[in-house]
């Protein structure tokens, strides 16, 4: 099995710490990515770092400051490890992946600035929108009314949205970017939504009016409970729910990511 080993940040952020149950949401992508044959190593150990920005916006000063708390251990990396950094919240998102292979970075395409290695964010109490509004994840995440899941909404929101991130590190982009590498666009409908790699519709209004009716989304996801079991859905203010992502990876993608993984991390085989 590939295998790749993660370093788990979790950050203080203006004086509030993560409060989710790190080892959960850590364990969901862990078991996501073995179902593809990539086994994240992890120690158990969780790291801390603290940051003096309340909203988290990775253009802001939060990433410089991360970036000299976690670079020090980055740089005798050469990309043999990920850090996946959990923070309380961050501006318009809930998660970033900084990584070459993505071209995903906060600095220039293809490089990692202002860190050193790859890192991975992901947001765990809410991602904050226009005019300063959190959106929470115990608000956004809600299980379907008659079923029971074993790990909590938000865990597996956050722990999905950290296996999607850890994605992109791998070299996957969103199934519905129209010149993607690995296999046809989907749309943002129906089943396609159960898809790891499906892009979120967490924040944005305009992508859920771009191809999803939302009021339609829980018949969209209609189906067997082996369909429905992966996914995560939410509720917005008005009501309805939304599906975000489910944590399926293609054969195709999968493969991708082994040889990302074997090849450290800098394969650019597109
Ligand atoms: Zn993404």
């Amino acid at each position: 099995m590939s295998s790749v080993e993660l370093r788990v940040w979790a950050v203080e952020q203006a004086g509030v710490g993560v409060a989710v149950d790190v080892a959960a949401v850590v364990g969901q992508a862990v078991r996501i990515w073995a179902t593809a044959g990539v086994e994240l190593r992890w120690d158990g150990r969780v790291r801390d770092a603290r940051v003096s920005s309340a909203k988290g916006d990775f253009k802001d000063v939060v990433l410089g400051e991360l970036a000299e708390q976690v670079n020090p251990e980055i740089t005798a990396n050469g990309f043999g490890w990920v850090d996946v950094v959990l923070l309380p919240r961050l501006w318009n998102r809930w998660g970033v992946a900084l990584s070459l292979l993505t071209g995903a970075s906060a600095g220039n395409d293809g490089s990692f600035a202002p860190f050193t290695g790859p890192v991975v964010l992901v947001a765990t109490e809410a991602s904050v929108g226009a005019g300063d509004r959190p959106e929470f994840r115990a608000d956004a995440c809600a299980p379907l009314p008659d079923r029971a899941y074993p790990t909590p909404p938000v865990v597996l929101g956050a722990g999905n949205d950290l296996a999607h991130e850890l994605g992109h590190v791998f070299g996957l982009w969103h199934t519905n970017v129209r010149n993607r590498h690995l296999a046809k666009p989907y749309t943002l409908q129906g089943k396609h939504v159960r898809l790891l790699m499906h892009e979120t519709l967490h924040t944005t209004g305009e992508k859920i009016t771009e191809g999803v009716d939302p009021k339609r989304s829980r018949g969209n996801v209609a189906g067997t409970s082996v369909e429905l079991d992966p996914l995560t859905l939410v509720t917005d203010h008005e009501g309805w729910c939304v599906v975000l992502r489910g944590e399926a990876l293609l054969p195709v993608e999968a493969d991708y990511a082994r040889k990302a993984v074997d090849e450290g991390l800098v394969w650019k085989g597109r």
